[in-house]
Protein backbone atom coordinates (compact mmCIF):
# COMPACT_ATOMS: atom_id res chain seq x y z
CA UNK A 1 0.00 0.00 0.00
CA UNK A 2 1.33 3.44 -0.58
CA UNK A 3 1.78 6.06 1.67
CA UNK A 4 2.47 9.89 0.85
CA UNK A 5 4.54 10.36 3.37
CA UNK A 6 7.35 7.64 2.68
CA UNK A 7 7.22 9.23 -0.56
CA UNK A 8 7.86 12.43 0.61
CA UNK A 9 10.92 10.84 2.74
CA UNK A 10 11.77 8.93 -1.10
CA UNK A 11 11.94 12.53 -2.77
CA UNK A 12 9.04 11.36 -5.10
CA UNK A 13 6.54 13.55 -3.68
CA UNK A 14 7.72 17.20 -3.17
CA UNK A 15 7.62 18.80 -0.07
CA UNK A 16 9.05 22.09 1.97
CA UNK A 17 11.72 20.88 4.21
CA UNK A 18 12.14 22.42 7.51
CA UNK A 19 14.80 19.84 8.74
CA UNK A 20 16.53 16.31 8.07
CA UNK A 21 18.97 13.83 9.99
CA UNK A 22 19.71 10.61 9.56
CA UNK A 23 16.22 9.17 11.07
CA UNK A 24 13.99 12.12 10.53
CA UNK A 25 12.18 14.82 8.44
CA UNK A 26 10.48 18.01 9.14
CA UNK A 27 8.38 19.77 6.72
CA UNK A 28 5.16 22.22 6.08
CA UNK A 29 2.18 20.94 6.69
CA UNK A 30 0.23 21.24 2.94
CA UNK A 31 -2.72 22.59 5.31
CA UNK A 32 -1.07 25.47 6.62
CA UNK A 33 -3.89 25.62 9.40
CA UNK A 34 -1.60 27.88 11.04
CA UNK A 35 1.73 29.84 10.05
CA UNK A 36 4.63 27.28 10.09
CA UNK A 37 2.50 24.37 11.11
CA UNK A 38 5.18 22.00 10.67
CA UNK A 39 5.12 17.94 10.99
CA UNK A 40 8.03 16.02 11.90
CA UNK A 41 8.15 12.17 10.48
CA UNK A 42 10.22 8.99 11.13
CA UNK A 43 11.95 8.02 7.37
CA UNK A 44 11.13 4.45 8.37
CA UNK A 45 7.60 3.40 8.09
CA UNK A 46 5.43 3.23 11.31
CA UNK A 47 1.70 3.61 11.40
CA UNK A 48 0.83 5.47 14.40
CA UNK A 49 2.28 6.79 17.67
CA UNK A 50 1.18 2.82 19.42
CA UNK A 51 2.76 1.23 16.55
CA UNK A 52 6.09 2.96 16.68
CA UNK A 53 8.73 1.73 18.59
CA UNK A 54 10.48 3.77 21.24
CA UNK A 55 13.59 4.34 19.62
CA UNK A 56 11.67 5.78 16.37
CA UNK A 57 9.23 7.77 19.02
CA UNK A 58 12.58 8.81 20.53
CA UNK A 59 14.11 10.40 17.50
CA UNK A 60 11.31 11.90 16.30
CA UNK A 61 10.92 13.95 19.88
CA UNK A 62 14.32 15.01 19.49
CA UNK A 63 13.64 16.52 16.21
CA UNK A 64 10.72 18.17 17.49
CA UNK A 65 12.41 19.88 20.22
CA UNK A 66 15.16 21.30 18.36
CA UNK A 67 12.57 22.64 15.62
CA UNK A 68 10.33 23.77 18.75
CA UNK A 69 13.34 25.56 20.23
CA UNK A 70 14.65 26.97 16.74
CA UNK A 71 10.43 28.72 16.48
CA UNK A 72 10.85 30.00 19.67
CA UNK A 73 14.67 31.29 19.93
CA UNK A 74 15.11 32.48 16.88
CA UNK A 75 11.63 32.62 14.17
CA UNK A 76 9.88 35.22 16.80
CA UNK A 77 7.16 32.49 18.12
CA UNK A 78 6.60 32.36 22.03
CA UNK A 79 5.20 28.87 22.26
CA UNK A 80 4.68 25.69 20.15
CA UNK A 81 1.38 23.66 20.51
CA UNK A 82 2.97 19.66 19.76
CA UNK A 83 0.22 17.52 18.76
CA UNK A 84 -0.22 13.56 17.76
CA UNK A 85 -3.53 12.37 16.27
CA UNK A 86 -3.58 8.73 17.12
CA UNK A 87 -6.26 6.42 15.04
CA UNK A 88 -8.87 7.93 12.77
CA UNK A 89 -11.15 8.62 15.43
CA UNK A 90 -8.74 11.34 17.12
CA UNK A 91 -8.33 12.66 13.75
CA UNK A 92 -5.38 10.86 12.20
CA UNK A 93 -5.74 10.91 8.30
CA UNK A 94 -2.25 10.19 7.38
CA UNK A 95 -1.32 6.12 8.39
CA UNK A 96 2.81 7.03 8.90
CA UNK A 97 3.53 8.38 12.60
CA UNK A 98 3.62 12.16 12.55
CA UNK A 99 3.94 14.78 15.18
CA UNK A 100 2.36 18.17 14.50
CA UNK A 101 4.37 21.23 15.50
CA UNK A 102 2.31 24.60 15.63
CA UNK A 103 4.22 27.95 16.46
CA UNK A 104 2.20 30.08 18.99
CA UNK A 105 2.37 33.85 20.00
CA UNK A 106 0.91 35.11 22.23
CA UNK A 107 -3.22 36.12 21.77
CA UNK A 108 -2.99 34.43 18.33
CA UNK A 109 -6.05 32.60 18.83
CA UNK A 110 -5.41 30.10 16.41
CA UNK A 111 -6.08 26.73 17.93
CA UNK A 112 -9.19 27.22 20.15
CA UNK A 113 -9.64 23.35 21.81
CA UNK A 114 -13.54 22.66 21.63
CA UNK A 115 -13.70 19.66 24.29
CA UNK A 116 -17.07 19.56 25.65
CA UNK A 117 -17.23 18.81 29.35
CA UNK A 118 -17.51 15.26 30.79
CA UNK A 119 -19.82 15.22 33.65
CA UNK A 120 -18.61 11.41 35.17
CA UNK A 121 -16.84 11.54 38.41
CA UNK A 122 -13.36 11.42 38.24
CA UNK A 123 -13.05 8.32 40.88
CA UNK A 124 -15.62 6.58 38.18
CA UNK A 125 -13.03 7.48 35.26
CA UNK A 126 -9.90 6.83 37.26
CA UNK A 127 -11.32 2.83 38.24
CA UNK A 128 -12.37 2.33 34.13
CA UNK A 129 -8.86 3.82 33.11
CA UNK A 130 -6.17 2.84 36.14
CA UNK A 131 -3.45 0.93 34.32
CA UNK A 132 -3.43 -2.58 36.01
CA UNK A 133 0.05 -4.17 34.53
P1 LIG B 1 -3.30 14.04 10.73
O1 LIG B 1 -4.69 14.53 10.47
O2 LIG B 1 -3.11 12.64 10.17
O3 LIG B 1 -2.86 14.15 12.15
O4 LIG B 1 -2.34 15.00 9.93
C1 LIG B 1 -1.99 14.78 8.61
C2 LIG B 1 -1.53 16.09 8.06
O5 LIG B 1 -0.83 15.85 6.86
C3 LIG B 1 -2.66 17.05 7.72
O6 LIG B 1 -2.55 18.20 8.52
C4 LIG B 1 -2.47 17.33 6.23
O7 LIG B 1 -2.67 18.69 5.91
C5 LIG B 1 -1.05 16.90 5.98
N1 LIG B 1 -0.79 16.38 4.65
C6 LIG B 1 -1.53 15.47 3.97
N2 LIG B 1 -0.98 15.22 2.76
C7 LIG B 1 0.15 15.98 2.70
C8 LIG B 1 1.15 16.16 1.69
O8 LIG B 1 1.14 15.56 0.62
N3 LIG B 1 2.16 17.03 1.96
C9 LIG B 1 2.21 17.71 3.15
N4 LIG B 1 3.22 18.55 3.32
N5 LIG B 1 1.29 17.57 4.11
C10 LIG B 1 0.28 16.72 3.89
ZN1 LIG C 1 4.87 5.73 5.32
Amino acid sequence: MSCIFCEIVKGKIPCYKIYEDEHTLAFLDIGQEGFGHTLVIPKSHSESFINSNLEELTYCIKTAEKISKHYIQNCGFSGVNILINNGESAGQSVMHFHIHIIPRKNGDNILNWKIPKDETSLEEVRKMLEVKE
